[in-house]
Order: structure tokens, then sequence, then C-alpha cells
């Protein structure tokens, strides 16, 4: 192990999924035509006035109770002043010394325990507008002929969390995002797709050795929006940084970049500091103060919450497993299979392998997959259980073929036509035991009991 221990702590941005804007009645669409979406209040109108968006501070208040944070009683939105061509305002209203809600904690469940995230803060802000590099590389503004912007994104509600520095690699920095996201997903507030740029994250890295107190000075990587690259990012700025104590270099607090092709992490600009923001209370809108019964009420809508899920499934399906369904949302799938008497590993299986189903077909699709059918049956149901009812009996005839006397001389036919393999196999290659087992299905047409034929191979080879 080595003697330096990474730091880390995220700041996770959410697009939140109001059908209008932060503040004002403009339509959030994605993918809609470029600047089709916009007033006089998004595009920052002299003496146009912002009017808060409620469903947006409901949000971010349930997502508040389900990091277990203290929900102020009085927010205030402030005014982050800088520069930027997707900034018409020349300010950003976002949330500062007041943010709705407070210090609160994300439990994530692991093999051995659990790591507990500390929460900073999750507050409300408005995101800017997008800019589009034309010409030269795609999406870089090096070599681009012009810069466009695109205004429909401008005010969209963003919900800011920011974590404790509590992590300590690029592992459990990634479990912690992970099931951030999905518990973001579950309560509705958010589709928080990467690919889609709804859920972005900021993370910041410094090292230190093994027991020092205190924080060295840190890198903050942008604008990250793939969790592999978060990972790799992470792991990066540890060695980097590491490598430059080790060898008595200056670790400067600064903005780096990713660069995904040199798997290196290069200075961007140098660390604003929260002074250089100006912040202030935005004279235009008086504070927040969420009414006890709101907040009782979104409360009382939390469900069951991920990560408790994960520790309730655990028993049935190992940890792994359950960690892995829920962080990918199929463990209710799951759930329903195995409410109709499937086994709890083999429902795990099949929700993780197996697309999406109507919740009405899990009583058909449990008697489908007990009766051992064909996998192309199998595959038919699962693809026609995604968009209507479907009736069992129609998979049920297509039994697969598990009748020995039938595959036998299937078998042997097999073995007979392939007379190196087998001598590999019997000289101790055990691997080829799948290309016979392909084969017999092939010849079968898909219909022999996979099962069946494994182990007959398996007794035909040890002749
Ligand atoms: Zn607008």
């Amino acid at each position: 192990m080595s003697d330096w221990e990474p730091v880390i702590g995220l700041e996770v941005h959410a697009h939140l999924k109001t059908r209008t804007k932060m503040f004002c009645r403009c339509a959030l669409e994605y993918g809609a035509h470029e600047n089709s979406l916009t007033c006089p209040v998004c595009l920052a109108h002299p003496g146009a006035l912002p009017v808060p968006n409620g469903r947006a501070i409901e949000y971010t208040i349930k997502l508040g109770l389900a990091l277990d944070c203290a929900i102020a009683e009085r927010a205030i939105f402030a005014r982050k002043n800088y520069f930027y061509p997707d900034l018409p305002k020349g300010y950003q209203i976002s949330q500062y010394e007041a943010p709705l809600c407070g210090p609160g904690k994300l439990v994530v469940p692991t093999e051995d325990g659990e790591e507990v995230v500390g929460i900073v803060r999750a507050h409300l802000e408005e995101d800017a507008a997008k800019t589009v590099h034309a010409g030269g590389a795609t999406g870089r503004s090096v070599g681009a002929t012009a810069s466009l912007v695109d205004f429909n994104r401008g005010g969209t509600p963003l919900l800011e969390i920011v974590s404790e520095p509590d992590m300590h690699s690029g592992e459990e920095a990634l479990r912690f995002l992970r099931l951030l996201r999905q518990t973001i997903v579950e309560l509705g507030v958010s589709d928080a797709e990467m690919e889609k740029g709804t859920l972005r994250a900021d993370v910041n890295v410094s090292v230190r050795k093994r027991g020092e107190e205190g924080f060295r000075p840190r890198w903050e990587i942008k604008n990250m929006n793939s969790f592999t690259f978060i990972g790799r990012a992470i792991e990066a700025a540890v060695r980097q940084q590491v490598a430059a104590h080790e060898a008595g270099e200056e670790v400067v607090q600064s903005t780096y970049d990713y660069d995904a092709d040199t798997d290196r992490l290069t200075v961007h600009r140098s660390k604003e500091e929260a002074d250089d923001y100006r912040y202030f209370p935005e004279p235009d809108l008086v504070p927040v103060e969420p009414p006890a019964e709101l907040v009782e009420r979104l409360r009382g809508e939390l469900h069951e919450l991920p990560a408790a899920r994960i520790r309730r499934l655990e028993p049935l399906v190992g940890f792994a497993l359950a960690n892995e369904l829920v962080s990918t949302g199929n463990d209710r799938n799951a759930e329903l299979l195995a409410a109709e008497g499937v086994d709890w590993r083999a429902a795990a299986n099949v929700a993780m392998n197996r697309g999406d189903f109507l919740p009405e077909n899990a009583g058909a699709l449990a008697a489908i997959l007990q009766a051992n059918v064909t996998r192309e049956a199998l595959d038919q149901a699962f693809a026609a259980a995604a968009t209507g009812r479907i009736d069992a009996n129609d998979y049920l005839a297509q039994a697969a073929l598990g009748d020995e006397s039938e595959l036998v001389p299937v078998i042997e036919a097999v073995l007979a036509a392939n007379p190196e393999q087998v001598a590999t196999y019997r000289g101790g290659k055990e691997g080829l035991l799948g290309f016979f087992v392909g084969q017999v299905m092939k010849e079968t047409q898909g219909k022999a009991d996979p099962k069946v034929v494994n182990r007959l191979v398996r007794e035909k080879l040890a002749q």
C-alpha cells in the first residue's frame, strides 16, 4: 500500500426535470431547435424580473431530505458575478451563504460495511446557456471558426450537491456517484444522464501522507460527464500529484482538464477564489422560506431509498449483485419475478441481462422461466413483454429439448465430426466444452436445454 492517501470530494450538478425554466416560464425541452425556447428573462433583457420555479424548490428539498440534510428555514438566492458569453446577465443566480439544504450525508453500502460521505450542501441555481464551437475539431474552441450560443439551456434549474472530501479512491468516488445518481433518478427530480449532459461532476483531488492532518493543495477537474473518465482522471491526478510531491515540486491549487488520449491532466486555469465572484444577495428575489408542512409532505413522499434496498437484497443475492441490481435500477424487475416464485438469484440475473418488461407480465414470464423453454422462445417472450401483455401459453409449448434419447445421437455426431477438438479436450483443455455445447445447440436450432447438453457432453467426453 502506498504511503500516500488520495482525498476526493465531488460537486455534482443535475438538471432538474421541471416543465419550465428556473426563473421564467420558458419550456425545457432537450433537442429543441436552437434558441427557440427563450424570453426576456432568460435572455437578460433590462428590466426583466425573475420568478422562482416552485417545483424546482420542492425537488431540491426532496433530494435534501433523501440525503439527510437540514432544510433551511430561510434560503437566499445570491448573484455569482462572472463574465462569459453564454451568461448574458454577467452573473448567475445561485445560493451562497444560505443554501436550501445544509449538512447531510449519504451512507454508501460496501461489501464489508459502509462508507459515510458527508454532504456539505445542496443548493439550487440556474444553468448557463450552451456555447457551441463550429468548424475545426468537434466541440473544441481551438481551430473553430465560430462560437455560437444556444440559449435554450440558459436558465435550466440546476441542483448542485457538494460532498465533503471523504472519499479515498476512484472506486469509492464512483460508488458514491452511482448511488447518488440512482437516488436522484428514483426521486423523479432529474433524469441525471451523463450522455445528455443532465448530470455533470466536478472532481476535487489532493493527496496527503497517511496519518497526516489537514489537506494539501487540490486539483479541480471540471465538467466530467462519464463515469469511466472520472475514475481515470482521479487515478491520473493522484499519480501526477504523488510524483510531484516526491520530486519536491510545488503542487499548485488549480483547475485541470483531463485528456483521455494521453491519460494526463493539464492546467486549465488558476482557481478563482469565492471572493472573485463578489457574491451578494439577489435583490430581485425574496428569501425562500419553505413551510414546515411542505417539508413534511415531501418527506412523506420518499420511498425506500437505494442504499436501504441494497442492504435488504444483500442476504438474497450477495452484496455484489445486490449493489449492481439497485445501482442500475433493475431490482424492481427482479423483485417482480421473485414474487412470482422465480429463485432470487435467477430473477436477479434475468433482470440484469434481459430488457425491461411491463409489470403485469411478471407472472407469465415467471411461468416461462420455470418451464425451461428454448432460448428462442425466451427471447421472443421478453421482447413481447416489453410492449404489451403476453400469454404464457404462447411460449410454454416451445419446451427446450431435454430428452436424452434425442440428444445423445446429436452429441455423438458432433464429437465424431470434431476428433481433433475431442483429443485436445481430453488432453486437459476443458475450456473447449463450450465449443461442443455450441455445436449441439446449432444442430438442434437452439431448441436443446443447455443445462442437459452440458451434462451429457461432459459425460460423453469423460468416457
Ligand atoms: Zn425564458
